[in-house]
């Protein structure tokens, strides 16, 4: 069954409006759409969570750091809208850039300290971006459960204190990194790169697990780091953004395991940025 696109905030206001009334909850997917199993697996754990579902498909100019970056992310509304028809949600809302950002729009939600580091400090305002559009889908679906992927681990953090500072009544819901076959974690941008790259590029996971290996059995980063580069840097990868160990919960830089904790990395590949993180639990 096919989902009705809805493309302005009246119009969805609308619908939600009646859900409420009947006393139904709403859990919201926030995407930029070129629709993939990872983003597919935040709408099954929506669709398992709350009565109505709405899926968001806006590429938010906001977020974007480098008009590149947005000029060739994929765009395939038509094939999103297909591959969400088995799964049976309720709405899918395609906002145009008007109705997100009106003439007039001036403000900004800009969450301090946690967005100073790893894809915040390579990536200027693009935080800044993420929270304000995230803010308004919040507040435009008056969801009560919102579904963001581990893949993007700190914003997924971001979010949430968001959510908490602001006293928006969502409850945000981390879900777990889908991969392909290889390991490589799925995302809309390994569109954007060639057969031969793309190849190469699940070299990532694997030196990040083998790091995740090293660390729970208690190595030191430092340590490891010159094999890391060594290695990434054979199988064609070009500058690394970051390689880092943080804690999980603060995302504060740690030098070996001793609390939970997650490995981050931001890599180049032939022109596309790629980010992963997997979780380190110390031995
Ligand atoms: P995007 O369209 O890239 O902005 O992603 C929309 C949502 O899907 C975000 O919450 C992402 O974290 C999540 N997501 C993207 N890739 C994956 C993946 N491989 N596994 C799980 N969630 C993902």
């Amino acid at each position: 069954m096919s989902a009705p696109i809805v493309r302005t905030r009246a119009e969805l206001r609308a619908m939600t409006a009646g859900w409420r009334r009947a006393g139904e909850t709403i859990g919201v997917v926030p995407t930029m759409g070129a629709l993939h199993d990872g983003h597919l697996s935040l709408v099954a754990r929506a669709k398992s969570t709350a009565d109505r579902v709405i899926v968001t498909i806006f590429v938010n100019p906001k977020q974007f750091n480098n008009p590149e970056d947005l000029k060739n992310y994929p765009r395939t509304e038509h094939e999103d809208a297909r591959k969400l028809e088995r799964f049976g949600v309720d709405a899918i809302y395609v906002p145009d850039g008007a109705q997100m950002y009106p003439e007039g729009f001036a403000t900004n939600v800009s969450v301090t300290r946690m967005t100073d580091i790893l894809c915040g400090a390579h990536r200027a305002g693009h935080f800044d971006g993420v929270a304000t559009v995230v803010a308004k889908l919040f507040l435009q679906t008056s969801a009560d459960f919102a579904f963001f992927g581990e893949k993007d681990f700190q914003q997924l953090q971001v979010v949430r204190r968001m959510a908490r500072d602001l006293d928006i009544p969502v409850e945000v819901i981390g879900c777990p990194t889908i991969r392909e076959i290889d390991g490589l974690a799925m995302s809309s941008r390994n569109l954007l790169l060639s057969d031969r790259a793309r190849a190469r590029a699940a070299t990532l996971y694997e030196v990040m697990e083998d790091m995740g290996d090293a660390l729970s059995a208690g190595a030191l980063v430092a340590d490891l780091l010159s094999d890391a580069r060594r290695r990434l840097d054979a199988a064609g990868f070009g500058e690394i953004d970051y390689l880092e160990l943080r804690r999980n919960d603060t995302l504060d830089l740690l030098e070996r395991a001793e609390v939970p904790a997650r490995l981050f990395a931001a890599v180049w590949m032939a022109g596309v940025r790629l980010i992963d993180n997997i979780d380190v639990t110390p031995a």
